[in-house]
């Protein structure tokens, strides 16, 4: 099992002289919000000199793959459409080549969802604020389109109650499959100020639909099958840097991936040793293989 050590100097070159690819989380070890973090772009730029392919995962489904390589420039990193992993696009990508989805898809998630869906072709419906209008007094009679086979949620800052309703009622229906992006708890925004993340609209439609979604983002496997696929990338070579223990930690250990934890997101090294401490298998894959403070330490170390 994983042993959570401080990443030296001896033991990063040793380790890199062992891996071809670099997988790295965005928020949190990248940027913070809208803020690039300090000397993570310059260790992009190393591994990429050192011939390491990069590539970004990120849970976050509130940007297209194009959105993000625009995002990606503004804060100072390269990255071309084909190197960027969110659950946007992942998803749309599910829905088309694994659901085969016909039909269409009951968004619960933002426009940016809505237009990976367009470039797969799929149809979907709920996108925007759907308030409830008034006071309802039957509703055994709120029309459903017969034309959803799918629900998929994902972030949605328009999240209302009719969303809850019509999400858990397509549920109803046995035959409507149950997608999700991501499982994310909270965001941290810091000063004091909370905002629930996708896992908290999932909770609710998940309790009240009484079913299980099929969840595509980090720790699932779904993404990292994509890029090795596309890419032909040897797990044994393959590095996963993340901030998240519960994601981005766990997709590596999940995938066969080593691991490196950084100290600069949501995860203080405490945290890492109580995963380390305890005997549930779950935790264990929680643990880090090694830490650093920040991306900008792993650039001085190579
Ligand atoms: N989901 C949303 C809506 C977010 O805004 C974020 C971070 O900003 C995330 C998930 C987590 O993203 P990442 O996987 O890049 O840490
Ligand atoms: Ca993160």
């Amino acid at each position: 099992m994983a042993a959570c050590k401080l990443l030296t100097r001896e033991r990063a070159t040793q380790l890199l002289a062992n891996i071809d690819t670099v997988l790295t989380d965005c928020d949190g070890v990248l940027w913070q919000g809208m803020e690039a973090l300090p000397g993570a772009a310059k260790t992009i730029a190393k591994l990429r000199e050192m011939g390491k392919r990069v590539l970004f995962v990120t849970n976050n489904s509130t940007k297209s793959r194009l959105s993000y390589v625009e995002k990606f420039k503004n804060l100072g990193f390269e990255a071309n459409e084909d190197e960027v992993y969110g659950t946007a696009y992942i998803a749309a990508l599910y829905l088309k080549n694994i659901a085969k989805v016909t039909g269409k898809v009951y968004l619960v998630g933002n426009t940016e969802m809505a237009k990976e869906l367009d470039l797969q072709g799929i149809s979907y419906t709920g996108t925007g604020p759907d308030p409830i209008e008034g006071t309802v007094t039957d509703w055994k009679t709120l029309p459903l389109d017969p034309e959803v086979t799918t629900v998929l949620i994902g972030f949605d800052e328009h999240l209302s109650y009719m969303k809850m309703i019509k999400a858990a009622s397509y549920l109803s229906n046995e035959n409507v499959q149950f997608v999700a992006t991501n499982t994310d708890e909270k965001l941290p925004v810091g000063n004091g100020r909370v905002i629930p993340g996708t896992g908290c609209i999932l909770a609710a439609v998940h309790t009240a639909a009484d079913r299980d979604p099929i969840i595509l983002g980090k720790p699932s496997k779904f993404m990292f099958e994509v890029m090795k696929e596309k890419f032909d990338l040897d797990p044994n070579r393959t590095l996963m840097i993340g901030d998240k223990l519960n994601t981005d930690i766990m997709l590596g250990h999940n995938c066969g991936l080593t691991t490196l934890l950084v100290l600069s997101g949501v995860t203080s090294l405490e945290e890492a040793r109580q995963m380390q401490a305890s005997n549930s298998i779950e935790h264990q894959k929680c643990v880090p293989h090694y830490y650093l403070p920040n991306m900008g330490e792993l650039g001085d170390l190579l």
